[in-house]
């Protein structure tokens, strides 16, 4: 699985690095860095969740 991130709807609100922080990142502007883009384990997990949880739907899993 890959995590994409959609820099440009990403509204810098965060919720993705309060929900795994290893996999999330901010840059100064707020906006989304992936930090680890292929999660493996429990972390597709995290992953799934943040992609649930952004407000913005900046964030997709997909399959490799
Ligand atoms: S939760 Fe979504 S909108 Fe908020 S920083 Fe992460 S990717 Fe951006």
């Amino acid at each position: 699985m890959r995590i994409v991130a959609d820099t440009d709807v990403c509204i810098g609100a965060g919720q993705c690095v309060l929900t795994d922080p290893d996999l999330f990142d901010q840059d100064d502007d707020g906006t989304v860095v992936v930090l680890a883009g292929s999660p493996e384990g429990e972390k597709v997990d995290s992953a799934r969740e943040a992609v649930k949880l952004c407000p913005s739907q900046a964030l997709s899993l997909v399959a490799d």
